[in-house]
């Protein structure tokens, strides 16, 4: 007999990360029989999730792990800015409102935070950081949720889903890769990621250049169950071309670098295409309201390449790099040694020199040192790039998450064409993440996300299995 037999569950939920394991505790919590089924084995489990450091979270406090205040509404402003207001608005003002209960939701599970550590202070009011990181979070929440009594399958694929007429009845899962099983439960709650790792689905959408993105995250987020439930009749929310994307190490591994192959380097120096010519404005904004939009600035170059090129003035000035710069006495011999054209990157850099205007330089404020009649123009910390040794390093797109998903209404209920919300059949997570993240992205509020709706979902999936028992 295997393991779907002997049980029969209240809630299944699909996924291992974030999202996944607040739905689970949550229901668990409020009477739930759960059965979580991650597709990775437990060596790799928790997605994306294991990869992060830390939240966003408006809060009134003004001690440790936080310097200073952040209000609700400072995060709902940011929030606008950052996506232009385009999502599904009310969806967005729970999740930044419900963000200041979820440092206290956390650590009651178990999670533990720190300050924010040097290189990363831009983030210190605004964010809470994981004391060791996304993969001790989510080994907390793991322990909370089997201390609970809540039942966890490793290597446990869901491949079909039936749903009829707005109701789920039982998911096909492939265990172990070999064995077609049913697992039939009364509520369902899909949290199992983008598609960011379906590098065919990828291709569909942005033809042959996804083939140079590098996927920063978990390789089984393919966008399986997201693909179901939208050939099953859910409605679908988002542009699949939108995703979270950054600048990376061009020499980082196709899949599951994670965060240490990040280049933050953008912000203190120019960035140039394969032509030796720059294309935006490096200094617009902090680096972690603007990280998102660069890996797409990079996917629209030429062969989806770009070089961040620095002097010694800055070279430790941001977080360390896992790849060693390239390094030259003269930015020709950093420029050579990219195959770059040497003439035109010298004369983009002598431009920029020229440009630069006098100012005191601080990197840790919007310090107006600026560039006059260059475009396009360097808003912010343009200093001239004349100290040598020269740095240079090369860019990719680093994929971190697909914002396409399921359309959910306030109760995390996706939504069925016709715009009927499905009976018993909810989302949270990446898998909806587009419902508030038309396109932009503000630092940490994926995890919110997550959380947020993990939740809502864990508790209207608890809530729909007490009617069905207490009809019974
Ligand atoms: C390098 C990196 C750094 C990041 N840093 C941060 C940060 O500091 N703060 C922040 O807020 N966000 C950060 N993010 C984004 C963040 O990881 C996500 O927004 C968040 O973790 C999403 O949680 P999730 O549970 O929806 O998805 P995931 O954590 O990706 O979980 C999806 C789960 O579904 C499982 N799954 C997929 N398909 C199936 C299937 N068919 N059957 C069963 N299981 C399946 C996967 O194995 C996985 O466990 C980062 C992402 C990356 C890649």
């Amino acid at each position: 007999m295997t393991w779907e037999q002997t049980e029969n569950y209240d809630v299944l939920v699909i996924g291992g990360g974030c999202a996944a394991l607040s739905a689970a505790i949550t229901a668990r919590e409020k009477g739930a029989r759960v059965l979580v089924l991650e597709v990775a084995p437990k060596c790799s489990r928790a997605g994306n999730s294991r990869h992060t450091r830390n939240m966003r979270l408006a809060h009134e406090t003004t001690f440790p792990p936080y310097t200073g205040a952040y209000p609700e509404e400072e995060m709902w402003e940011n929030y606008l800015k950052a996506t232009g207001g385009v999502g599904d608005l009310d969806l967005a003002r729970k999740v930044v409102s419900g963000s200041s209960t979820v440092l206290e939701w956390m650590m009651d599970h178990g999670v533990r935070f720190q300050p924010a550590i040097a290189g990363t202070l831009h983030l210190g009011r605004t964010n809470a950081w994981f004391l060791g990181g996304g993969k001790a979070m989510m080994n907390s929440l793991y322990r909370s949720a089997e201390d609970l009594g809540v039942d966890i399958r490793y290597e446990a694929e869901v491949v079909d889903l039936d749903i009829r007429e707005r109701r789920f009845h039982q998911a096909t899962v492939l265990q172990g890769g070999t064995e077609r099983i049913g697992v039939a439960a009364t509520a369902v709650i899909a949290a199992a990621g983008g598609f960011q790792s379906n590098l065919t689905w990828m291709k569909e959408v942005w033809g042959p250049p996804a083939d140079n993105f590098l996927i920063r995250g978990a390789p089984h987020d393919t966008g399986t169950v997201l693909k179901i439930l939208l050939d099953k009749g859910v409605e679908a929310v988002g542009d699949p071309t939108q995703a979270h994307m950054v600048p990376i190490d061009a020499r980082s591994p196709k899949v599951d670098g994670g965060i240490v192959t990040r280049l933050d380097c953008v912000t203190l120096g120019i960035v140039v295409n394969k032509s030796g010519k720059r294309f935006y404005d490096e200094g617009e904004d902090f680096w972690p309201m603007r990280y998102a939009i660069w890996g797409r600035l990079v996917a629209q170059q030429d062969d989806q390449i770009a070089y961040a090129f620095i002097d010694s003035k800055t070279i430790d000035k941001f977080m360390p790099s896992v790849f060693p710069a390239l390094s030259g006495q003269t930015i020709a011999e950093v420029a050579e040694q990219f195959n770059l054209p040497v003439d035109v990157v010298t004369a983009t850099v002598d431009d920029y020199n020229t440009a630069v205007q006098p100012g005191e330089f601080d990197h840790t404020v919007l310090d107006g040192c600026k560039t006059k009649d260059l475009d396009p123009p360097k808003s912010h910390w343009a200093q001239r790039i004349d100290e040598p040794p020269f740095y240079g390093y090369p860019l990719r797109p680093g994929v971190t998450f697909t914002y396409f998903g399921v359309k959910v209404n306030q109760h995390a209920a996706v939504i069925m064409e016709g715009a009927e919300p499905a009976t018993n059949i909810f989302a949270a997570g990446e898998i909806m993440s587009g419902n508030i993240l038309p396109k932009g992205y503000i630092g940490g509020i994926g995890l919110v996300i997550g959380n947020v709706f993990g939740r809502t979902a864990g508790e209207q999936a608890a809530a729909y299995v007490k009617t069905i028992q207490q009809a019974a």
